[in-house]
């Protein structure tokens, strides 16, 4: 049988085929290729090249990688949740809320305030007692401005959560 001395059309690598073959994988870049000829020369047609196989590749990976991402992002963002919700006394939790804080911080000044004042007018009532009101003032106040402070950075954590994943979405659309 004849053997024909072609090149790769992709790599350019010299390959012996025997004629009659149709199909051959280059043994150098192992594109797939199909025994061609004109009126007077045989050559090969590149049908695929492994770069563009391997590109696809690059991408799915690229493509699960940013899933591992999202899914990571999703992950670290619902464990610092955790830390910043509000919890109940029968296990229920709560988003932190900026108005909730402020009407805890009008409540618990408002009771102190009444605490106060009704135990300033009791005769015989000894003059510590007054004092605790101040105290609940006091305790009211800086607890609630922790509570504000955490609900505020909650917001910021979660706009900032939220951007990052449409961030992602937006460059995922990209495929
Ligand atoms: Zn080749």
């Amino acid at each position: 049988m004849n053997v024909l001395s072609l090149t790769c059309n992709h790599c350019g690598a010299p390959l012996q085929v025997e004629e009659g073959t149709r199909y051959l994988t280059c043994r150098f870049c192992s594109s797939q290729l199909e025994v061609q000829h004109s009126e007077n020369a045989f050559y090969t047609k590149v049908l695929q090249v492994l770069d563009q196989r391997t590109s696809e590749m690059a991408k799915d990976l690229d493509v699960i990688k940013r899933q591992n991402q999202l899914e990571q992002l999703e992950r670290d963002w619902q464990r610092e949740r955790e830390d910043y919700l509000v919890r109940g006394q029968n296990g229920t939790t709560t988003i932190p809320s900026a108005a909730g804080s402020l009407i805890g911080m009008a409540i618990g000044i408002a009771i102190g305030v009444l605490w106060v004042g009704f135990t300033s007018s009791l005769e015989g009532v000894p003059g510590f007692f007054p004092f605790f009101g101040v105290l609940v003032i006091i305790a009211v106040v800086f607890g609630s401005l922790r509570n504000l402070q955490k609900s505020i950075r909650y917001r910021e954590r979660e706009a900032e959560y939220h951007r990052r994943r449409q961030e992602f979405e937006g460059s995922a659309g990209a495929y």
